[in-house]
């Protein structure tokens, strides 16, 4: 099996649940302005229990596909709601990706990273400027496929996608929110950052310090 990839992603699991043990408070109070202000104890939960199963996997010799699949169904289940299901959705396709057994490279990673965007919208049915998650995937996938295609290391791909994932997560501050429980708040959301996109955005950077070793 893919054990070096296996072990990146083992890795950014472990980081990924750090960082949102971390960020868990503030997320909360994002969702409760104008949602119900579990999104930071659900990602938290979440991303714990992900990167538990994702180290049992890999301990058994598991690739990055079935490391991937365990932590899926763990995020999923443990972190519930609406982005539970998204990030397990969303996990399973990164992995179907990278695969078990195959060499990963960048053009895997960045294909990956596409299959993930599609997993969402295919998913959720959410479009650009709904003000979801979708609005800082979508950027994120999109430059980190452009910049790999252009050429680029992983590693400067992902360092520009990131900013452009942060970047795009902030600006959904001035966007109302037309899907999910949000959207009965009408109003209420304007001048406050949709928390999927922002705790998406946080994923993407936290990966990055990882990816640089
Ligand atoms: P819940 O809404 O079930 O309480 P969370 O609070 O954990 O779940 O997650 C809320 C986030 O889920 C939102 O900020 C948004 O980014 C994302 N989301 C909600 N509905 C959709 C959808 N249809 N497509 C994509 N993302 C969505
Ligand atoms: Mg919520
Ligand atoms: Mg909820």
């Amino acid at each position: 099996p893919s054990r070096e990839a296996a072990a990146t992603v083992t890795r950014s699991f472990r980081a990924i649940a750090e960082m949102l043990d971390a960020e868990a408070d503030e997320l909360g109070r994002i969702d409760r302005i104008a949602g119900d202000g579990d999104h930071g104890i659900g990602m938290h939960r979440g991303s714990r229990a992900a990167a538990d199963a994702a180290q049992r996997a890999a301990d058994r010799g598991a690739g990055a596909r079935t490391v991937l699949q365990w932590a899926a169904d763990a995020w999923s289940d443990a972190g519930g709601g609406t982005s539970g299901a998204i990030w397990g959705e969303m996990l399973v396709a990164l992995g179907d990706s990278l695969g078990d057994d195959r060499a990963v490279d960048a053009g895997t990673v960045a294909d990956g990273v596409l299959r993930m965007k599609d997993a969402v919208m295919s998913f959720g049915k959410a479009q650009r400027g709904d003000k979801t998650m979708v609005d800082a995937i979508v950027p994120f996938a999109d430059r980190l496929a452009q910049r790999v295609q252009a050429g680029d290391r992983l590693l400067d791909a992902w360092t520009d996608a990131a900013e452009e994932a942060t970047r795009a997560a902030e600006a959904t501050a001035s966007m109302t929110a037309r899907l999910g429980r949000a959207r009965s708040h009408g109003d209420r959301s304007l001048g406050t950052p949709d928390p999927g996109a922002v705790s998406f955005a946080l994923v993407t950077r936290t990966v990055l310090d990882i990816l640089k070793g």
